[in-house]
């Protein structure tokens, strides 16, 4: 069995995100249109009708732009909490059938095919936003994105997960004297807003010693942050728990405006 983990978009600009097995998964946010994700679907050489489901985390604009149109283009159920479509998805996404219209609730698990899904709540500045944990088998991933602060509720949701999407929003430094308004910067780096860089590194090594093997640092900033300078802090926070990145744990950035590539999770 093998699992499929293929970030088609990641950063404050869009987001989108390919889970499953080749035949069967589903797209995680559709933040960017529906025609761009179709095509890094198709760069990544997974078919469109592989797409079971599309999920949403939260109603933020960068996760929903596209979800809609997504969902009726493939026919495919549209699954979001309650808070999450009261608070714009069910504005934004158009009309869709009843039947594609799915409400979830955290830690209530649901299949997709034959893969697990569970949301898990995070803390983030919107009604009722979340993380998915997915589970093929043996095989998890966890998609945690849009963090206001490392808590234990979303990290145990995430623990034991073999490769996690990890939110490294931004750079502590850069944000602090960047052009940002103060408001904006407090916002981003309070409890209900994003996770630095140095919190998806600590975020890292603890999931790296629950058994992690593959962590892509996502949803980075396009003003605050850098991949190079994303990769080097979490490296260097990993090292000093004693984990190698490459060595440990395979350590990558995603992409913010094309395909970053396909993981492959498979059992060992
Ligand atoms: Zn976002
Ligand atoms: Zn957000």
């Amino acid at each position: 069995m093998e699992l499929l983990f293929s970030p088609l978009f990641s950063g404050s600009s869009g987001n989108c995100t390919y889970v499953g097995s080749r035949d069967a998964g589903v797209i995680v946010d559709c933040g960017v249109s529906a025609t761009s994700a179709l095509s890094q679907l198709n760069e990544a050489h997974i078919s469109p009708g592989a797409v079971k489901a599309v999920l949403v985390t939260h109603e933020h604009t960068d996760h929903i732009g596209g979800a809609g149109v997504l969902a009726r283009k493939l026919s495919v159920p549209l699954y979001a909490t309650q808070g999450t479509w009261e608070g714009g998805l069910g504005k934004r996404a158009g009309k869709l059938d009843p039947s594609q219209i799915r409400v979830i609730s955290p830690f209530e698990d649901f299949f997709v095919g034959d893969m697990n899904v569970m949301a898990f709540p995070t803390p983030h500045d919107c009604l009722e936003p979340c993380g998915f944990g997915f589970t093929l088998g043996s095989l998890r991933a966890a998609v945690a994105t849009d963090i206001g602060y490392v808590n234990s509720k979303w990290l145990d949701a995430v623990e034991g997960a073999d490769l996690v999407l990890l939110e490294a929003d931004y750079d502590e430094d850069m944000l602090l004297a960047g052009s940002y308004p103060y408001d904006l910067k407090m916002r981003i780096r309070g409890r209900r807003g994003h996770l630095s860089n140095e919190d998806a590194g600590r975020a890292a090594a603890h999931l790296v010693s629950k058994g992690t093997r593959q962590i892509i640092l996502g949803h980075l900033s396009k003003n605050n942050n850098f991949p190079e300078l994303a990769e080097e802090t979490c490296e260097g926070i990993l090292f000093e728990h004693g984990i190698r990145a490459g060595r440990d744990v395979g350590l990558s950035v995603a992409k913010r405006d094309s395909l970053t590539g396909v993981f492959r999770i498979a059992e060992n």
